[in-house]
């Protein structure tokens, strides 16, 4: 059915004429679609070319001469060259095709007129027609009235008159006869032009219409071929198939494909082979280690009290590594074996990667076997570390660890010096109530005998011990059944197996390391002391060879104790063992048990002392009034907090360590320290006013200036004796210091004291007590015995103040900034000027101007004697 069938009716001509609009509009469209398309196609294409020469900016230097994948890379980037220039050829011929889509849109406009004109004009005629035919039979009704009138007219003259002539007669018969002529040839009229009308019409229909709706149907069809003939041509220049592209494509797979993995560094190979590398070499450097005496070896691990812990943690670390290694070595041979590990731990191609290509398999066996390989050579090297551990950790045996800090060995040399065995400090100390007892008991003996009132096991002597096996030998002397009580001037070792162990003499309680260390001086020379590891109490034989070596004590199952050799059922036993056999205490350690070590005089029993009454709280633990169970002497006994780490256990006993060597009056005097079980203590003379400050704070009401300055005097008395022997207290201060009786003072505290001439604290300054600390050594940390001076300036100032607080309202901080801007405290009231003076002088802030306390003493002395003379 085409349209001139279809189409004839007015409703269809103005759908075909909306129609026809409605395709010009999409030619638009399309033009303005094609349009935007090559100036799209047109940047890409100019992007692409930027890109090209962006990908051939390579490195054009010798590296990659020769490199197939660098010339492949190169072709790629002239296709895409290439490309881009094709893609704007193909922008351009779209440009083409607008102009055409333009051109067939105009030509279609003007036929959708022509045709429109057309279809105007044969349907002109035909209403014009229509009209003729209405209009004359309108006429023809006009007319048909006008004769019907005058014929009536006339025939009533007519029959009025009949034969009769007459004028009027004749005229009406004219007129008759004249509208009898128009009607007739109105008639006639009318009949011609419904015969047009209808030959018109007929021809309209069957020949004028369809003749133009057929016409009309072939233009727009061919308008159509024409359009899609367009829109294909547009299409293929968009096609990225065609055979252009493709040929491009196909260059650029043949360069890529060029690239040959095993032929790429043949040139570089060439060009660049060298000898195989010479190893790297590491090696430990000694000079790092040469002013570190004995503790640490080159390339060998270092095991000792500080290590261990650490050693074994590493070594299960490593351990673990090691471990997990070994099972993802496994995963890997049953992930390549398809679940089922290969006892030789080879991996096995199982083909079921086939179908992800041979290369991505191979791909994959390689990646697995470098990871393999990678694990492997991780596990040797942890397995190493491993066994360089475990070897170490087996060298120490059953030996008790080392020491790995020997900090206060220094300290323990000037005990040795300046210690009581000092005669002539013996001598010195007589006036001192608490060493003038100690030197009575030694003269008598002994300390630790007359103090518990026991037989001596050990008799110490200053000459040489017999060292030879045949002078130790002695069968007789040293035999287990021997009796307790030797007498004193042989060197004898008596045991009894019924005595608990620390009652022996050459049980050392947990007197530090340190201290046993110094104890031993001579190879063969041996004591027994207790440690806690871990919260854990273990029996060690430290024994002096070839440096020292401690030995923990083993238990058997049955609860025996042995070293290498037999067991004992104990301890006792056990040493004697050692001692009459002459056997080495290991293999190893080759070492021989010659000369018990019996404790020193201060090394009390814990049971020796009997605590009363807490008297203060010190920073390690309660302080009591006790007294000496043999001798009922009063004493006082810092206590040392059983909790406490064994570092600050022994930062503890550094009070005891440094005070064992002083005699003076105005310092605190050490009677003995308890290390034979926890807690362990200190044992000091009890000073009974206690504290100064508080002395101070309590009787300020009656404290007179000459008592102010006999304090002053007294503590500058102790300061010129600690001096004279290189101590820096660090911690002078009304707290720190002991009122005796007639208010004389007493230097106490010396927990934070050191034996040098200058000490230097690198570590945290925490617990610095700043408002009493000289600039210097807060600011460098640089301690000297000036510093000591100034903190003496400030105790001059308590004392005067009756124990007020030092820059009282001023914070640390705001203390030492206004200190270190020349601030000084102004004079506590009624201090003598020369008193303040003196303040002043001590809080120099050039150090070396500060009075050494030998003149600070003498200037005191000096004003006391003159107001004592005044009075
Ligand atoms: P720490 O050094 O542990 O801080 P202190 O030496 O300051 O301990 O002692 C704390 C308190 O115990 C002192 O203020 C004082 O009252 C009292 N005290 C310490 N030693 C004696 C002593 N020898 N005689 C009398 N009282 C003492």
């Amino acid at each position: 059915m085409g349209f001139s069938t279809a189409l004839q009716g007015r409703a269809a001509h103005e759908a075909l004429i909306v129609r026809q609009d409605a395709e010009l509009r999409l030619m638009e469209t399309m033009k303005r679609t094609i349009q935007m398309k090559a100036k799209c196609d047109k940047e890409y294409a100019i992007s692409l070319i930027a890109v090209a020469q962006q990908g051939l900016k390579i490195d054009r230097a010798d590296e990659m001469q020769g490199s197939l994948i660098t010339k492949s890379w190169r072709s790629y980037m002239d296709e895409l060259d290439q490309q881009a220039k094709q893609f704007k050829l193909n922008a351009e011929q779209l440009e083409v095709i607008c102009d055409k889509l333009a051109h067939l849109s105009q030509d279609k406009r003007k036929a959708r007129k022509a045709y429109q004109e057309e279809h105007a004009k044969i349907a002109a005629r035909l209403n014009h027609l229509t009209d003729e035919v209405v209009r004359k039979k309108s006429e023809y009704q006009k007319h048909l009235e006008g004769y019907k009138a005058l014929r009536t007219r006339f025939e009533e003259h007519y029959i009025k008159a009949p034969g009769r002539s007459g004028r009027k007669l004749d005229d009406v018969r004219d007129k008759y006869q004249k509208a009898c002529r128009k009607l007739h040839l109105t008639h006639n009229e009318y009949v011609l032009s419904i015969t047009e009308a209808v030959e018109v019409e007929k021809d309209f229909r069957t020949v004028l219409l369809p003749g133009l709706l057929e016409h009309q149907q072939s233009v727009q069809e061919s308008f159509i071929l024409l359009w899609r003939n367009i829109l294909l041509e547009a299409a293929q220049h968009g096609d990225l198939t065609a055979d252009k592209f493709k040929e491009i494509q196909k260059r650029i797979d043949t360069v890529i494909s060029g690239i040959n993995p095993t032929e790429e560094y043949s040139e570089f190979t060439e060009k660049h082979k060298t000898s195989p590398t010479t190893p790297l070499l590491f090696q430990f450097d000694e000079t790092l280690i040469e002013d570190i005496p004995g503790k640490l070896t080159a390339s060998t691990l270092t095991v000792d009290n500080l290590t261990v812990d650490w050693l074994r943690t590493r070594q299960l670390e490593l351990e673990s590594a090691v471990k997990d290694c070994q099972e993802r070595q496994l995963k890997i041979i049953e992930h390549v074996n398809g679940g089922s590990p290969v006892a030789n731990g080879s991996i096995i191609s199982n083909g079921s990667s086939a179908s992800n290509g041979i290369q991505s398999n191979k791909d994959s066996q390689n990646r697995q076997s470098k990871d393999l390989n990678a694990l492997r050579c991780q596990e040797k090297q942890k397995q190493k570390l491993v066994d360089m551990i475990k070897c170490a950790l087996n060298e120490v045996g059953c030996e008790e660890l080392p020491s790995g800090c020997d900090d206060h060995l220094s300290l323990e040399q000037n005990f040795i010096e300046h210690g009581f065995n000092n005669e002539q400090q013996r001598s010195n100390s007589t006036s001192s109530p608490g060493l003038g007892i100690m030197n009575e008991l030694m003269r008598r003996g002994g300390v630790l005998t007359l103090l518990r009132g026991r037989g001596r096991h050990f008799k110490r002597k200053s000459t040489p011990q017999p060292t030879t096996p045949m002078a130790r030998m002695r069968p007789g002397r040293f035999s287990k059944m021997q009796p307790r009580s030797q007498s004193l001037g042989s060197l004898s070792l008596s045991l009894s197996t019924n005595r608990p162990l620390y009652e022996e003499e050459w049980f050392h309680g947990v007197l530090p390391r340190e201290e046993v260390v110094r104890l031993l001086n001579n190879d063969g020379d041996f004591l027994v002391r207790e440690t806690i590891r871990n919260e854990e109490s273990q029996i060690v034989l430290s024994v002096c060879w070839n440096g020292h070596k401690h030995f923990i004590v083993q238990t058997t199952g049955d609860g025996h104790f042995r070293f290498e050799g037999p067991p004992f059922p104990s301890i006792q036993e056990l040493i004697m063992h050692q001692y009459h056999s002459e056997l080495p205490v290991t293999v190893k350690s080759g070492a021989i048990l010659r000369r018990p070590v019996c404790r020193e005089r201060w090394e009390l029993s814990n049971d020796d002392v009997v605590l009363l009454e807490k008297i203060g709280r010190g920073n390690f633990g309660d302080v009591y009034k006790a007294k000496l169970k043999s001798t009922k002497q009063d004493v006082a006994v810092k206590t040392c907090r059983m909790t406490l780490p064994d570092e600050q256990k022994r930062k503890f006993l550094q009070e005891g360590r440094i005070l064992k060597q002083y005699d003076h009056p105005n310092i605190v005097k050490l009677i003995g320290i308890c290390v034979q079980k926890q807690p362990i203590m200190i044992v000091m003379e009890l000073v009974p006013g206690g504290s100064l400050l508080n002395y101070l704070r309590k009787n300020s009401n009656s404290l007179t200036t000459r008592q102010q300055m006999g304090m002053s005097r007294d503590a500058a008395a102790g300061m010129r004796y600690l001096e004279s022997k290189n101590c820096i207290h660090r911690d002078l201060a009304a707290r720190n210091c002991l009122v005796d009786f007639e208010h004389s003072v007493k230097i106490s505290d010396f927990g934070m004291s050191r034996e040098e001439e200058e000490y230097i604290v690198s570590d945290g300054m925490k617990q610095i007590p700043v408002k009493w600390t000289a600039p210097e050594a807060l600011n460098f940390g640089k301690y000297t015995s000036l510093c000591d001076v100034w903190s003496y300036g400030i105790l001059m100032w308590e004392i005067f103040s009756k124990g007020d607080t030092p820059y009282s309202g001023m914070s640390n901080s705001r203390a030492r900034e206004r200190i270190d801007t020349g601030y000084r405290m102004p004079t506590p009231e009624n201090t003598p000027p020369e008193m303040y003076r003196l303040m002043l002088k001590c809080w120099a802030a050039d150090v070396e101007s500060r009075p050494h306390f030998d003149e600070i003493y003498n200037v005191v002395d000096a004003l006391i004697l003159r107001l004592d003379n005044s009075h």
